[in-house]
């Protein structure tokens, strides 16, 4: 065997690594479940410590049908930052009601922080990143008083930053699982399906990917998974997996 066939079948042949920085967790979930995963996270951080985020976007119920699954009486924080979609509001209720959630709560922005900062509401346009910072990334950070652990709905396959997302991370103090990395979008799909989860009613007006409306766009047929989202902007997150941490 000469040296290039040696180093085609260690490629072939090694698993790739696994990034861990939380004492080999996330490397004993690699291949688990989402229920696994959400289990053990609950195992990891101790009763009533563990809460979910969810936006109640496209995907957002997938992840709240596995932890419904696991317990439906995980706290579920949803920013409800003053911007939504009627509609997300609506769907929000639709599933809450659907999965029997026993403890979703709507946090909203500090109307001081919004008064000083964002009075004529318009800091979407003028500063998204401190719009996003007052109106999702401090309320977030808030809400997570309490908690030792929270999860969260990103796949690997939605790219960019998510595209190398372990199973669990650290987050500050915090531990951050993320039980759907591993899916692709068909695995999400046939979740979705099986158990028989309604479409975010956004889904038939074009919209692939649902935020705030000033900062939602319908995507092309074929455009990633959320490039509806800050529409020709560099800007591709709102800073609760980027900059939570730093506060
Ligand atoms: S997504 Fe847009 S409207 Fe919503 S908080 Fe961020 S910048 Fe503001």
């Amino acid at each position: 065997m000469n040296a290039a066939s040696r180093v085609n079948q260690i490629d072939e042949t090694t698993p790739v690594p696994c990034t861990d920085d939380v004492g080999g967790l996330a490397c004993a979930l690699a291949n688990a479940s989402p229920t696994e995963i959400i289990a053990e996270a609950q195992r990891a951080v101790g009763p009533g410590k563990l809460c979910v985020v969810s936006s109640f976007g496209t995907e957002s119920a997938v992840l709240l049908a596995y932890m419904a699954e696991v317990d439906p009486s995980i706290p579920v924080i949803f920013l409800d930052t003053g911007w939504l979609f009627e509609e997300t509001l609506a769907y929000r209720d639709t599933i809450t009601a659907q999965l029997k959630l026993t403890d979703v709560r709507s946090i909203q922005p500090d109307p001081m922080r919004l008064a000083a900062l964002d009075a004529e509401r318009d800091l979407w346009f003028s500063s998204p990143d401190t719009c996003c910072l007052i109106r999702k990334v401090e309320p977030l950070a808030r809400s997570l008083g309490g908690f030792e652990g929270w999860l969260n709905g990103r796949k690997r396959y939605q790219g960019g930053l998510r595209a190398s997302i372990p199973i669990v991370e650290r987050d500050g103090s915090r531990l951050k699982f993320n039980p759907l990395a591993n899916l692709d979008r068909a695995d999400v799909e046939e979740a979705h399906k099986r158990f028989a989860l309604p479409d975010h009613p956004l889904i038939a007006s074009g919209f692939s990917s649902v935020g705030c409306m000033p900062c939602t766009s319908r995507a092309a047929k074929g455009d990633g998974e959320r490039a509806g989202r800050w529409q020709g902007q560099a800007k591709t997150e709102c800073g609760i997996h980027t900059l939570l941490s730093t506060l």
